[in-house]
């Protein structure tokens, strides 16, 4: 099977160096394996979505060295490539799983229904476990309910471990009914959860490995569910760790490392920043300029530190020099 990685980026937010480390290697990933890149634009979340945000996030891209063969900016065979433009085809895959019976409405009004457009970073992110409220509902209580409002739907999950192999973190495991219970697949308003949004999408775009921040390891499970109950060939996953300022905490202005764009605006070289994300990676010493291009040839999983990469207030100082 050729090899088909992808960028998704959410339009949210600026791009900072963990973001752009994590893109270095999901390109390096696909160009190594002689692959094709697609950039998938994850813009479902719309309040949370910046206007001009998608075309800052394309440009710094290609500004670090990082281009792709399929997007919103180029077309292909897979499109469209904005997740906002798909939504009649996440409603497919809900009714799919609702005819299985492996969904369910859920008139719970609860933050975490509303915040399921959004990707989970972190466990702090994804609240505590589905009690199962609405998992039992008679047709006639269902219906009743449904006369008042729109429900969301969840994927009843049924027991049992979940297991899977992640080029970076080895064998990893997991028990969704134990930990996170029975998931929201859409909400009310109609939109996709992000966890049906990405496996229907990943799918649909035959993307064959999944390069990540390991803040998402935690839906890795959830997602695989999915995969199964929807009848689709789940992707391999590489979940990247994640880049922490000195004091291990998550990167944050105070640390000395701005957003890409305020590097490129104090005169940053692209190859500066590059050789930088190219030494937390293990794929280059410290103080390196270099392209992207530059590591292909010496690229390997096996180089990557398994812990956060940590990110010394120095370095970035001397990006500048
Ligand atoms: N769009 C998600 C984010 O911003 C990434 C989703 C994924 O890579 O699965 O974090």
């Amino acid at each position: 099977m050729t090899y088909r990685g992808r960028f998704a980026p959410s339009p949210t937010g600026p791009l900072h160096l963990g973001n752009a480390r994590t893109a270095l290697l999901a390109w390096l990933a696909a160009r190594a394996a002689r692959g094709t890149l697609v950039m998938r634009v994850e813009d479902l979340d719309r309040p949370r979505v910046h206007p001009g945000m998608e075309a800052r996030l394309l440009d710094e891209l290609r500004w670090l060295g990082l281009g792709w063969d399929e997007g919103p900016d180029l077309g292909g065979p897979c499109g469209p490539y904005r997740q906002s433009e798909l939504g009649g085809r996440h409603q497919a895959a809900v009714r799919r799983l609702r005819d299985a019976g492996l969904a369910y409405p859920c008139f719970c009004s609860r933050a975490e229904i509303a915040a399921a457009a959004q990707a989970p970073h972190g466990p702090a992110d994804d609240g505590p476990r589905y009690p199962g409220t609405c998992r039992d509902l008679s047709p006639v209580e269902v219906a009743r309910r449904a006369g008042e409002r729109a429900p969301a739907w969840r994927f009843r999950v049924a027991p049992g471990q979940v297991a899977f192999e992640d080029a970076v973190h080895g064998p990893c495991r997991s028990d969704v009914a134990a930990t996170t219970g029975d998931f929201v697949v859409m909400r009310a308003d109609g939109i996709a959860a992000y966890q049906l949004a990405v496996v229907v999408d990943d799918a649909a775009m035959r993307i064959t490995d999944v390069v990540r921040g390991d803040d998402l390891l935690p839906s890795t499970a959830r997602q695989l569910l999915l995969y199964g109950a929807l009848g689709l060939q789940a992707p391999r996953f590489a979940h990247v760790p994640l880049v922490v300022g000195e004091d291990g905490e998550r990167l944050a202005k105070r640390h000395g490392a701005g957003s890409l764009g305020e590097l490129r605006g104090a005169g940053v070289a692209p190859e500066a920043v590059v050789g930088l994300l190219a030494a937390l990676s293990g794929l280059a010493p410290a103080g390196t300029r270099c392209t992207a291009d530059d590591l292909v040839g010496g690229f390997g999983w096996g180089r990557l530190p398994r812990e956060s990469a940590r990110l010394l207030v120095g370095a970035v100082a001397a990006l500048a020099r």
